[in-house]
């Protein structure tokens, strides 16, 4: 937990936002500034700024998330459309929020490459 970190107190509560999906380790909710018509971040509820910090015993967890994207994408039936999962890392990967989270955008097509 940081003080500082808006995902921390996204996790514990303090802006009321509703998780689409929530368990001991993880939890979903859509993004304020959707890019898609589905656009949800997972994220840990433990602080971890940036996805290069994870270490080895992140691993499960790590795995958990692309799992439970899995997942949410179901139950917004844009698992068979297909769906694009994204981690920014750092300045040059566009990261605004350092705490991990893993996007999935769905429910139109995808360009290539990513701006
Ligand atoms: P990134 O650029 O990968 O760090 O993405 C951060 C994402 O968090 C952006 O897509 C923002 O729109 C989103 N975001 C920031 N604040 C909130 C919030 N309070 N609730 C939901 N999403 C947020």
């Amino acid at each position: 937990m940081s003080d500082e970190c808006i995902f921390c107190k996204i996790a514990n509560g303090e802006f009321g936002t509703k998780f689409i999906y929530e368990d001991a380790e993880l939890l979903a909710f859509r993004d304020i500034n959707p890019q898609a018509p589905v656009h949800v971040l997972i994220i840990p509820g433990k602080h971890i700024t940036r996805i290069n910090r994870l270490e080895d015993s992140d691993q499960a967890l790590a795995g958990k998330m692309i799992l439970t994207a899995n997942k949410i994408a179901r139950d917004e039936r844009i698992s068979e459309s297909g769906y694009r999962l994204i981690f920014n890392c750092g300045p040059d990967g566009g990261q605004e929020v350092e705490h991990i989270h893993l996007h999935l955008l769905g429910g139109r097509q995808m360009n290539w490459p990513p701006g």
